[in-house]
């Protein structure tokens, strides 16, 4: 029997983990990447969960030392620089660029397009076809879009379907360790810093350096911060370059202002923890990604199945989504092999198969990223007297909580959105 052939939309974390796991479900599979470069570091940390160590496993990639920092402490510093909480944790930040590393290095080159920006897709009973910008076209038994938050496979096959934003941006930053000053250093550096000024939230810790190293000294320290930014008149000046082009709801980083750069630094000094605010002012290209939900209604359509952000977006505070990005494929992977053992028409009935596992549990995490901290975000645009509750006043112990317990919560979800499985 021939092989089924699989085609990958998107070289990113999510595409690298379905096509390592259809092939091992005996799929033969090819992944299309728009960079026309190998994709690398893209200045982001990353929390795992115990559900990507195991998918990652499978694979054959060993969560060793080398994948990521070890945390033993979290605290939170007020806006003077006092540590007013510490508690222990036992945690490992890993960073998207060593993510990406272990599974491309992993995936043979010949299978890999750079490139092959997707264009359109064409399916009938018998098959797909992938028909790209340089007007060639590739043809399989299943697609698998995960082309991200702006898929062009999820706006072909749901055109009316829009991310919606959540009233917030997060600005990211990433410095070498040589960059943080040392005195500055030896105080927070091997910490999972919090600071919570008033309607917002700041999270600070270190991550595999920018060759992916995690030797001490060769360490990178990564920032998100969370600010409100209406969508009327603040984001949309933050999104003007400095010709005064509007660029939709995001802007590439080196096209930021330097007055809004500026001014961003002067509001780190102005609003976080003294020692926050020194490292921030000395990041070189701090840039800011818009907050949004995405829902899909469906993820499967025929012979295409919607995969990680493709799919379903869900806020950062749940830190799931490349954990969610495994867990569809290796739902993905697992319905399609267990419907090619019982089936003749596999690809379809292991899609419905997923569709039905995944659609809840993509649900469940958008839901839970609008919970706590984002619905205290997002609240930030109201005025006081409309806010109730958790919108007005958060309490750091919530904050920690609901933090600490993110595997469990997602495990929660997970359990829920497969005990709705017929
Ligand atoms: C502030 C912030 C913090 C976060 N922190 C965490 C965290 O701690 N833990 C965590 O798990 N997740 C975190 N996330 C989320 C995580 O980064 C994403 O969920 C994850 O990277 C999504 O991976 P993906 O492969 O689905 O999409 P993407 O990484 O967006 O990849 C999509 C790929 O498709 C390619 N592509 C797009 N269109 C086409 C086309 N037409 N043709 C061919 N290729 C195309 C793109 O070039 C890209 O390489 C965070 C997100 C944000 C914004």
């Amino acid at each position: 029997m021939t092989a089924r052939r699989a085609l990958v939309i998107g070289g990113s974390l999510g595409g690298l983990l379905a096509a390592h796991l259809l092939r091992r479900a005996g799929f033969n599979v090819s992944v299309f990447e728009r960079n026309p470069d190998d994709l690398t570091g893209r200045g982001a940390g990353i929390s795992t969960h115990p559900q990507l160590l195991e998918i990652l496993a499978r694979i054959g990639i060993d969560f060793d030392e080398s994948m990521g920092v070890k945390l033993h402490t979290i605290f939170c510093l007020d806006r003077s620089g006092r540590v007013y909480l510490e508690e222990k944790t036992n945690r490992t930040m890993s960073s998207w660029g060593r993510l990406y590393r272990s599974l491309r290095d992993a995936w043979p080159s010949e299978n890999y397009r750079l490139g092959a920006s997707l264009m359109r897709v064409e399916q009938d009973a018998h098959g797909v076809t992938a028909v790209f910008a340089d007007g060639t076209r590739a043809q399989g038994d299943l697609l698998v879009g995960a082309d991200g938050g702006r898929s062009t496979v999820r706006e072909q096959l749901l055109p009316e379907l829009k991310p919606q934003y959540a009233g917030y941006v997060a600005w990211r930053a990433m410095l070498d360790e040589s960059e943080v000053p040392p005195d500055i250093r030896g105080e927070i550096f091997e910490r999972y810093t919090f600071c919570l000024p008033e309607g917002e939230l700041f999270l600070a810790y270190p991550v595999p350096g920018r060759n992916n190293e995690t030797q001490v000294g060769r360490r990178a320290y990564n920032i998100v911060w969370y600010r409100p930014a209406d969508p009327e008149n603040t984001l949309p000046d933050l999104c003007t370059d400095a010709t005064g082009l509007r660029h939709g709801t995001s802007i590439p980083p080196p096209l930021i202002r330097p007055d809004v750069l500026a001014g961003i630094k002067a509001s780190a000094r102005a609003l976080v923890a003294p020692q926050l605010a020194e490292i921030f002012a000395r990041a070189k290209q701090p840039f800011f990604q818009p907050i949004f939900d995405l829902e899909s209604p469906r993820i499967v359509f025929g012979r295409v199945a919607l995969l990680g952000d493709a799919a379903f977006v869900a806020r950062p505070h749940v830190g799931a989504g490349v954990t969610k990005a495994a867990l569809d494929a290796a739902s993905l992977a697992a319905a399609t092999s267990l419907a090619a053992a019982t089936s003749k028409d596999d690809v379809a009935v292991g899609l419905a198969r997923y569709e039905r596992e995944q659609h809840p549990f993509g649900k469940g995490l958008v839901a839970l990223g609008r919970q706590q901290e984002g619905a205290y975000l997002s609240a930030q645009l109201k005025p006081r007297a409309e806010r109730r509750g958790g919108e007005l006043k958060r309490d750091i112990q919530d904050v920690l909580l609901f933090h600490k317990t993110r595997s469990e919560n997602l495990r929660k979800v997970l359990l829920a959105a497969r005990a709705s499985v017929p």
